[in-house]
């Protein structure tokens, strides 16, 4: 299938986080585009096997778009810790557990970054979206891939209620406020997803 334009079309959301959802949604506003989450689909999640932010953020968009027969947007993402060699990472999601703590898993990336290297507190977020297109019937779905990121460092302890996940315990370089305390279009001014989003837009919603 040929990458075509989306703007005029509906595209599915590709996630079932309630924070990545809304900054998506806030990202796609300016443009025409109906937008329908996977939840609002009755979408299963499928199980992020893979073993980088590009292989999971695929299998997402890759998921929903087979089941949906849509054009479908996934976002991978999470907290690289410099003293964690680049952990929680791909398991940022997972560091908060069953019950979604993050301020338990705020609290451990913490902990566990003074005990490697109280003097380092380089982090930074990594988005990674994808647009897979539905698949012919010959073929496999169409992926393109959209890296972002924004680089920073721990902050302790968290400050501001914005955001979500790990936003009260992160603070952009050259900024005074961490990304829990900045107003949603600050962020969306300097956040690895928008990062990601300027490439996805300039290729795609256009
Ligand atoms: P996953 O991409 O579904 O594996 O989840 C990524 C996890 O990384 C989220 O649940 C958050 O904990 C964290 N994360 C990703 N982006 C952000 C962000 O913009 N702010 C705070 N935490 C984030």
């Amino acid at each position: 299938m040929s990458r075509r334009s989306l703007i005029g079309r509906k595209i599915v959301l590709a996630s079932h986080n309630p924070g990545k959802l809304r900054e998506i949604a806030e990202l796609l506003a300016p443009y025409k585009i109906e937008v329908v989450s996977a939840g609002d689909l009755g979408l299963r999640e499928p199980a992020e096997t893979g073993l980088t932010f590009i292989d999971n953020a695929v299998i997402k968009a890759e998921a929903a778009a087979t089941a949906s027969g849509l054009p479908a947007l996934a976002d991978d993402s999470g907290l690289a810790v410099d003293a964690l060699s680049g952990a929680p990472g791909i398991h940022s999601a997972r560091w908060a557990g069953p019950a979604k703590d993050f301020a338990a898993a705020g609290e451990r990336v913490w902990r566990e970054a003074q005990a490697a290297d109280a003097q380092n507190r380089r982090a930074h977020f990594v988005c990674v979206l994808a647009l897979c297109w539905p698949a012919l019937p010959t073929g496999a779905p169409v992926c393109d891939i959209f890296p972002g990121r924004v680089d920073g460092e721990l902050v302790w302890p968290p400050r501001g209620k914005n955001g979500f996940g790990y936003d009260p315990i992160f603070m952009a370089s050259g900024h005074a406020q961490t990304f829990g305390e900045m107003a949603p279009d600050a962020k969306h001014a300097i956040s690895h997803r928008a990062d990601a989003f300027a490439k996805f837009s300039a290729k795609l919603l256009r």
